[in-house]
């Protein structure tokens, strides 16, 4: 494979970036690589429940655990776009196809991370739908002549349905400490999830399963 120098992380919510990829980014950015999030929904239903706040009031409270989360991992906060949609407002559109495809042209992205198709959550389920297309068109060549030849490879990432199968996982070991760091800048998460006892949980079954402490697993 060519040498891999930009990620493009496709985002639902705030934290999936986190949970799904944490290691992972920790680990490109070690080495030097590009790295660009992008955080589908603005939030606006993650704390409604708990209390009567505003939804911009709401939506900045995610953006700034989004921000201070990815800066654990070295993530800056120019890397990061929030694209505010609804929460649990998401349907498949070509709209929507053709914003994530702009994303895609404009960084040009050598490997891009997206929620797998099997995901529960409608909204992971609608991303997953939305940016399998876009990047089928994008390497088509209906959209641009090279057919995104930089797009190396397409990784389908799990947050709440764990995968049946996987083709890759990547050993996040050296990285878990700062994984478990970012997630716990989801402070309003937090009070209804043990998020970082959760998903490392899930990251040391993975790592088990290939014979090593942690690690994250995609399916291609
Ligand atoms: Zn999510």
């Amino acid at each position: 494979m060519k040498e891999v120098k930009k990620h493009l992380i496709i985002a639902p919510h705030h934290d999936d970036e986190v949970i799904a990829c944490g290691g992972t980014i920790a680990k490109a950015v070690n080495n030097n690589e590009q790295v660009k999030i992008i955080i589908i929904t603005k939030g606006d239903l993650s704390l409604k429940l708990l209390d009567d706040k505003d939804i911009e009031f709401i939506s900045n409270i995610r953006n700034e655990e989004s921000v201070n989360a990815c800066n654990v991992l070295g993530v800056k906060r120019e890397d990061i776009k929030f694209i505010k949609k609804g929460d649990r407002t998401l349907i498949y559109s070509l709209e929507f196809v053709k914003e994530i495809i702009h994303e895609i042209l404009e960084f040009k992205p050598n490997i891009i991370y997206y929620p797998h198709s099997l995901e529960g959550d409608r909204d992971h389920k609608v991303v997953n739908e939305v940016v399998s297309e876009a990047i089928f068109l994008c390497k088509s060549g209906f959209i641009n002549e090279d057919g995104a030849s930089y797009i190396q490879l397409c990784l389908q990432y799990e947050v709440w349905t764990p995968m049946m199968n996987y083709n890759i996982a990547k050993d996040i070991t050296k990285f878990a400490d700062l994984k478990k760091d970012a997630i716990s800048k989801y402070k309003s998460q937090l009070k209804k999830l043990n998020l970082a006892h959760g998903i490392l949980g899930l990251n040391s079954y993975r790592g088990m399963q290939i014979g090593v402490p942690f690690a994250e697993v995609f399916k291609i």
